[in-house]
């Protein structure tokens, strides 16, 4: 659905081999990928790894050194920026500070030379939820506010893509959170592309129906937050997506779909489905919230990997959980969130037992360095 914006849509954004290089230095790395019309799309990564860049070369603002752009069927990669159907939202809002509300929402229809702007303007206005505004300036208005303005301002002139470059980035927490559901909502209602670059793995989760992890300027894995989240194929979106135990582990068994492993002196099971790799070495990888602490093994359930030999280095209570660092007798620590549930809680120095599900590890390549993420 269209109907506030009222035009046709173009197509798939399509990137092909997209590299940029500064000097020998390369941002952005060959490329590749499809993102479909109509999609929330996340470009999510530490600092530096090329996800502005790619948008500037999206919208025109930068030069690919190679590779094509693509909207539908029609290639952008040579046209100037003003002739894109693109239109990007800025961390800084970039309002124009003389104009009241409605006229900076007016701008784009007016330098178009489109007479009858109120309607749209109006409907505009309507779509962010600030109608009631319009005769204030910019400056009269909170972050959150401004901020959709600029959304207004940018989705007015009916592109077809819409890029958002770290748009909530200025925002306070509270107000980031609420802002991200209003731009989901609002994403909906237009039904446009959106892409939008962040290098906040939550706010990458909460809105994107996809999301492209960069990393020294290329894709390190693509797909939905819960894809991501349950079988990540690197131990840098093991990482980058919240936390992850990142066991080293040898290969000692495979047969009937269970995968039979060594750590730490001690056997552990993996479902073959959820492993990368299922020869040599191995990283066993399990989020902190499947594990659990008990202070003896007979409390551990049949079928559970386990590790003995634990002790509590911190524990923390936060409420809905309780959170705990505990060190294996190797010296290598593990992270634990339990959800209160009214059991006894483990202080520092107790002797524990950490235990989960077999079926809820997964397992990397062992040949590959332990990324922080
Ligand atoms: P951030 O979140 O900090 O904006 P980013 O992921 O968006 O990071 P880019 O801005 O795309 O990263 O930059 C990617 C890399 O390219 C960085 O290492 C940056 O220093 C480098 N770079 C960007 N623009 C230029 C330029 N004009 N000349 C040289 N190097 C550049």
């Amino acid at each position: 659905s269209n109907d506030v914006l009222g035009q046709t849509q173009g197509g798939d954004l399509r990137l092909a081999g997209l590299t940029k290089r500064y000097g020998s230095f390369t941002a952005v790395d060959n490329l590749s990928l499809t993102i479909p019309q109509g999609s929330f799309f996340a470009l999510l990564g530490a600092s530096g790894c090329g996800k502005t860049t790619t948008l500037r070369m999206i919208s025109g603002l930068e030069d690919p050194t190679m590779g094509q752009i693509f909207l539908g069927e029609k290639e952008v990669t040579d046209l100037k920026p003003y002739r894109r159907p693109v239109n990007t939202v800025f961390q800084n809002y970039a309002l124009f500070p003389h104009l009241d509300i409605f006229e900076n929402v007016a701008f784009g229809l007016r330098r178009r030379g489109v007479k009858d702007v109120k309607t749209s303007v109006t409907d505009m206005l309507d779509l962010v939820e600030l109608g009631h505004l319009a005769k204030r300036k910019p400056t009269q208005l909170s972050g959150g506010q401004q901020q959709r303005i600029a959304l207004a301002r940018a989705l007015i002139n009916q592109p077809q893509v819409l890029l958002l470059d770290e748009p909530l980035g200025a925002l306070d927490l509270k107000l980031r959170r609420q802002m991200q559901i209003e731009l989901k909502r609002i994403q909906t209602e237009v039904g446009l592309t959106f892409v939008h670059v962040t290098h906040d793995q939550e706010e990458a989760m909460t809105m994107a129906d996809t999301i492209a992890v960069m990393n020294h300027g290329r894709i390190e894995q693509l797909g939905s937050p819960a894809e991501l989240y349950e079988n990540p194929q690197t131990t840098f979106v093991a990482n980058f997506l919240g936390q992850s135990n990142l066991i080293p582990a040898v290969v000692e068994d495979e047969s009937d779909g269970v995968l039979t492993v060594s750590a730490h002196g001690q056997s552990l099971k993996l479902d073959t489905k959820r492993c990368r790799s299922t020869t040599g070495k191995v990283i066993l990888g399990v989020r902190p919230e499947k594990v659990q602490v008990a202070k003896t093994a007979d409390e551990v359930p049949a079928g559970f990997n386990s590790l003995t030999g634990g002790t509590v280095v911190d524990t923390s209570f936060i409420g809905v959980s309780t959170q705990y660092l505990i060190k294996l007798a190797s010296g290598e620590e593990l992270s634990v969130f339990e959800q209160n549930t009214g059991k006894e809680i483990q202080r520092p120095g107790a002797e524990v037992v950490v235990y989960w599900d077999p079926s809820q590890g997964f397992g990397l390549d062992g040949t590959q360095d332990i990324e922080a993420g």
